[in-house]
């Protein structure tokens, strides 16, 4: 079913976490929400699941209420699924009976051919008997997910719920994750603070930066168009660049990148009235008119190096499987390029970075 935001709003003592944040997911979708540390992800997630009390806006489930201001019923009393990071297993009760918590509805055998099911698909058929201390930290959040899942809930939350599992496994358990989620339609909100997480689960993401929604879209819309310089640098992997208006280029440190090569320069044309403000939202309003200073996202693997006399050097150089990244420094600045296998260059070559190809934002 879908769950959707209106207007929530969220302070503690005089801080804002939350400022009118509005979101529906629909049935079998997965979001996630992405920010920094600190942004309101989780405050958002714990309104929901009722362990927070709404302060302002609403949330519905379909086209019912399922809390606002005055109407707050508990965590149990909602159809939700709930995995938290901290959200651990009963330690004293086996894994079969953690999975059975949910199904007391049921009779006992149809509730223990549920819970065999169950583990089975997640490959942990042969767990049923342990207790959740001798499992790994991965089979423990399988263990939960499944728990959560098992009461089939309308909406699933989850927070975190692979960050106490390393990377391989992390991967693997997204992938089961999502075709769970997937399999039984279940709309998903997940909170994550890491991006290459949020890109691999989700159908959308909302990045949310100091309580505030600043982009909502399908992980290739924020990649293509970041709306925000968070989005720009984290999703987008956009490196910052300070450069100058001059005839038909920005003038860098580096070079000059022609104009034509800005993807978003019609928002920054100076048209009848002067220039257009910036499409990312957190940035100043600039003008694509001559002198005028404006930041630069760039795309690393947009960019070329030719072996000249300088005037940069490659510094550093690491390979990212298939491509190498180049660390290129001119004087006190420095900028990223990938370039493929057969194009690396040695570290200490002289070097002049081609931007003939570059695609690049204006941030601000
Ligand atoms: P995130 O999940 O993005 O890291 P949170 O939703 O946990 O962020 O927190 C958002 C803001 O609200 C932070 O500044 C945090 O310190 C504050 N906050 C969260 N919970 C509480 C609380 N129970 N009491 C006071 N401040 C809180």
């Amino acid at each position: 079913m879908t769950i959707a935001f209106r207007g929530i709003s969220h302070k503690f003592g005089n801080q804002t976490a939350l400022s009118n944040v509005d979101l529906e997911v629909e049935d079998g979708e997965i979001v996630c929400i992405l920010g920094p540390s600190g942004s309101g992800k989780s405050t958002l997630l714990r309104i929901a699941a009722g362990l927070e009390p709404v302060q302002q806006g609403a949330i519905f489930l379909g086209d019912q209420l399922l809390a606002d201001v005055q109407t707050n019923p508990p965590p149990e009393r909602r159809p939700i699924g709930l995995v938290f990071q901290d959200h651990v297993l009963f330690p004293h009760q086996t894994v079969a009976e953690n999975i059975a918590f949910g199904l007391h509805n049921q009779s006992k055998a149809l509730r223990d051919a549920m819970v065999k099911q169950q583990l089975a698909s997640v490959d942990l058929a042969d767990m049923a008997q342990r207790y959740p201390h001798t499992l790994s930290g991965g089979q423990q959040q399988r263990v939960a997910l499944i728990r959560a899942l098992a009461t089939e809930p309308e909406v699933m939350l989850l927070d975190e719920p692979f960050a106490s599992v390393d990377t391989p496994l992390r991967r693997k358990l997204r992938e089961q994750a999502r075709l769970t989620l997937k399999a039984t339609g279940t709309a998903t909100l997940m909170v994550t603070h890491d991006p290459e997480e949020a890109m691999d689960m989700a159908d959308r993401i909302l990045v949310l930066v100091d309580g505030v929604a600043v982009q909502l879209g399908t992980p290739e819309a924020l990649w293509r168009s970041p709306k925000a310089a968070f989005v720009a640098q984290t999703i987008a992997g956009l490196q910052p660049l300070q450069g100058q208006v001059c005839g038909e280029n920005i003038q860098t440190a580096f070079g000059a990148i022609p104009i034509n090569r800005i993807t978003n320069r019609e928002d920054f044309l100076n048209g009848a009235g002067g220039g257009v403000k910036s499409t990312l939202q957190d940035s100043r309003t600039a003008e694509l008119v001559e002198g005028a200073n404006v930041t630069l996202g760039i795309r690393p693997h947009t960019l070329g190096l030719k072996p000249t006399n300088g005037p940069a050097v490659i510094s550093d150089r690491r390979f990212l499987g298939q491509r190498y990244l180049t660390l290129v420094t001119l004087e006190n600045e420095q900028i990223r390029v990938e370039t493929a296998e057969h194009e690396a260059l040695a570290i200490g070559t002289l070097v002049e970075i081609n931007f003939a190809s570059a695609e690049a934002l204006i941030y601000s």
